[in-house]
């Protein structure tokens, strides 16, 4: 009955659904967005205490089924139903979100979340453990990435209740959790751009546990984004590009990228590489529609790409000492100190 495909493991414990509803504190004039709602275990729950329940689901069936749930209840005109892929739906204002998640948009909602203008109060959020315990990762962890970052920075994570598998039906592969995000706000909301902080995120995680030089210079992907950046920012504030073409035979990319691989400072341990980003960021580059100037080839490049190999390395090497460091061990302040280097330097990531 139940389409795994869609991530569709409804709870079937009461005293669950109940808890994950207690969480989220709702106050009696809350918009609660529900994703996922399925046959409307959390729905019903979420309907007693709020003024409103905006649900998206993607399954027609169940989108049917929760509306049937509650039809002929005081609750049936405080829930509206909207049907489609919550990560493509435009969201109308809310202040609470709660889901148990399907488990496949687990990244995607949360950087939907994280990245909206005006972000919930609050989010209840079930996902798979491991994915719980990416968010709240931190530096050195074997599960620290792009996400735990990006998530600790735009708000506070807590973990809320562990649920074991045999709480949903079908019980899914793994163990669960819910946790709670809590946007920052006011004073403590970071007053940097989302893109450019990301930005800067997506090249130093493309390979965690290589240097960040290694990132930053040893891949003809990354050098031509920042160059394009770069000639953005100069076109953008007038300032003249070098074309001339120059000699030169090395080919400093492959030199860069064997010289700082694996010259090894984990004290031999090896971290798993999961929660690298390089082929979907490489994809996404190359996706991006903008052709990279010709610069590729070994003996023609451009005095502009060597002015921003020159950059990268100005920033890395000299103003944040932070080339021989791996993005896996770096801290917030690490990478707000590379983002304001970056921006000193001329280059921008959005
Ligand atoms: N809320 C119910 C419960 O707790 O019993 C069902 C949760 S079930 C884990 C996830 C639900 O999300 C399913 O009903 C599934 O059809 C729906 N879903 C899957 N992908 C979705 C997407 N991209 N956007 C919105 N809903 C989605």
């Amino acid at each position: 009955k139940f389409n795994t495909n869609f991530g569709q493991h409804i709870l079937k414990n009461p005293g669950v659904s109940d808890a994950i509803v207690e969480k989220a504190y709702l106050k009696p004039t809350d918009t609660v967005l529900e994703v996922g709602p399925g046959t409307g275990n959390l729905t019903v729950r979420i309907l007693e205490r709020a003024r409103k329940c905006i649900c998206v689901e993607l399954d027609p069936r169940m989108a049917a089924e929760v509306t049937k749930r509650v039809q002929g209840t005081p609750e049936q005109k405080k829930l509206e139903v909207m049907l489609g892929d919550v990560i493509k739906t435009e969201l109308p204002a809310f202040d609470v979100c709660i889901s148990n998640t399907p488990y496949q948009i687990s990244s995607p909602l949360v950087f939907k979340l994280l990245a909206m203008p005006n972000p919930p109060r609050t989010s209840i959020l079930m996902f798979q453990r491991e994915f719980a315990l990416r968010l709240t990762a931190r530096p050195g962890d074997s599960l620290y990435c792009r996400l735990s970052v990006n998530a600790q920075f735009w708000a506070k994570i807590t973990h809320v209740m562990k649920v074991g598998k045999n709480n949903f039906r079908p019980p899914p592969q793994v163990e669960s959790s819910v946790v709670r995000i809590e946007p920052k706000t006011g004073r403590d909301r970071p007053s940097i751009s989302w893109d450019e902080w990301d930005g800067v995120l997506r090249v130093c995680f493309v390979r965690k546990n290589k240097t960040l030089r290694a990132n930053w210079l040893g891949t003809k992907e990354v050098l031509a984004m920042v160059e394009r950046n770069y000639r953005t920012w100069c076109a953008m504030n007038g300032v003249p590009i070098d074309e001339t073409i120059v000699e030169d035979g090395a080919d400093e990319d492959m030199e860069v990228d064997n010289n700082n691989d694996d010259d090894d400072d984990d004290g031999g341990m090896e971290v798993d590489d999961e929660g690298d980003e390089a082929p979907e960021f490489f994809k996404e580059i190359q996706n991006s529609g903008v052709t990279a100037p010709k610069t590729k080839s070994r003996k023609k490049k451009t005095r502009v790409a060597e002015l921003v190999r020159e950059k990268i390395r100005r920033v890395l090497e000299d103003v944040t000492e932070l080339a021989d460091k791996r993005a896996g061990k770096c801290d917030e302040n690490d990478f707000l100190r590379l983002l304001q280097a970056f921006n000193d330097e001329g280059i921008h990531f959005s």
